[in-house]
């Protein structure tokens, strides 16, 4: 089949709830990917930072081919012999004291959701179905209806209501605002330290170690979503460890801990507040199954040993410096942290996604993202010929 020909079949038999890039992809090795037709590109989404470790890294796809070849899933039913070796690795990495593993981003979302309401009520004393959640303006936390239904985003609520009470909504970065919002019935405060879907958002430097000292003085859970700015993708295994004092109570883990292979994700908190939940409370018949938690431990190990982090930190560093050197009369703004960057393009110029299809053209794949920003998250195991490409791409697309 042809590019037209698989095209056609998405049309006629998929929903049309995404709209691609027309090139369909067969082959990916590191940060590199081909299509049917044997062209090649750089992987600049890492599909939205879940490929932090690269596409089939090599130790990645052994454990997922050992494992596979032993048992696949148990169900929590029975124990497996993966899933303790993975969460108190991930514990480790994390200084945490227990995690609750699931499988996608947002099913760790709703888990934290949960955590943090029967945390309210048994250790805050909250009134029955009072519990309040604070979440920002622009926030993305995924897709389910409860998660769309304190989305600030219009698309993403419209016509799916009606939706979960419980969340109020203030502006990110605005201390104030949430200062204001909290009530005896505030339970969490759920945030991102960078806002990535809203565009590679930035709060001011200090806004967490901040928010973290007023949800602690009002006896509020300080949750971070670190499902896209975790595991390395900023220039630090955890973004909020850009500030002092700005660990959370409860850490939200996904996208790159399954290694770009396997779903995998995780709440990562303490004993106390993991401690509300007793067996039949909540559950997932594939969370933490022994070939996710396989492929966790092995993701983990590879961030670790290759030192991702500190690739993203020094690659990130380079790449945003010479992207800001490049004259374009295009560019409103480039900002980022390690190799999470957008590149933001003024309402003059047009929305940013005909620069991803020039893009594209070169030999670049990078996803446009709330209309206005191209942007950059590659593979963390990128080296230098690699940033010289991009930037190659970058400043013939820009330049014009
Ligand atoms: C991707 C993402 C999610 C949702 O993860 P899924 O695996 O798509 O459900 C939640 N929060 C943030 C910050 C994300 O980037």
């Amino acid at each position: 089949m042809n590019t037209q020909e698989h095209l056609k079949l998405v049309e006629q038999y998929s929903a049309a709830n995404y709209h691609p890039l027309p090139i369909v992809l067969t082959r990916g090795e590191g940060a590199w990917v081909w299509d049917i037709d044997g062209n090649k590109y750089l992987d600049c989404l890492s599909s939205y930072s879940a490929l932090n470790q690269g596409h089939r890294h090599p130790k990645i796809i052994e454990a997922l081919r050992t494992q596979s070849e032993k048992m696949t899933l148990t169900s929590r039913a029975f124990h497996n012999d993966q899933m303790g070796v993975f969460l108190k690795k991930l514990c480790e990495l994390c200084e945490m004291e227990m995690a609750l593993p699931m499988n996608t981003g947002v099913e760790a979302v709703e888990t934290v959701i949960k955590t943090a309401r029967k945390w309210g009520y048994l250790h805050k004393k909250i009134p029955k179905d009072k519990a309040e959640i604070i979440v920002c303006n622009h926030n993305f936390h995924g897709r389910t209806t409860t998660v769309v239904g304190f989305s600030s985003e219009p698309q993403y609520r419209e016509g799916f209501g009606p939706f979960a009470p419980g969340f109020k909504l203030i502006d990110y970065g605005n201390l104030e605002q949430l200062e204001k919002a909290i009530t005896s019935n505030t339970a969490a405060f759920l945030v991102e330290p960078i806002q990535g879907e809203a565009g590679i958002l930035i709060p001011p430097q200090g806004y967490l170690t901040e928010a973290r000292k007023i949800c602690q003085k009002n006896k509020v859970l300080f949750i971070l979503d670190e499902i896209q700015t975790g595991l390395g993708r900023t220039g630090k295994l955890f973004c909020y460890q850009y500030e002092k004092n700005a660990k959370p109570d409860l850490l939200v883990l996904g996208k790159a801990l399954g290694g770009g292979v396997y779903p995998v994700s995780a709440v990562v908190s303490s004993k106390e507040i993991l401690g509300v939940f007793k067996p039949g409370d909540h559950g997932s018949t594939f969370g933490g199954n022994p070939l996710a938690s396989a492929v966790g431990i092995t993701s983990l190990d590879v961030l670790v040993d290759e030192k991702l982090p500190e690739n993203s930190f020094e690659t990130g560093e380079i790449l945003l410096e010479e992207l800001r050197k490049i004259k374009s009369h295009h560019v409103q703004e480039t900002r980022g942290k390690g190799l999470m960057i957008g590149v933001e393009i003024k309402i003059a110029s047009g929305p940013a996604r005909p620069f991803c299809d020039q893009l594209m053209k070169l030999g670049l794949l990078a996803k446009e993202t709330h209309g206005q920003v191209i942007r950059l998250s590659p593979p963390l195991n990128i080296q230098k010929k690699e940033i010289h490409f991009i930037l190659e791409k970058m400043n013939a697309v820009l330049s014009k």
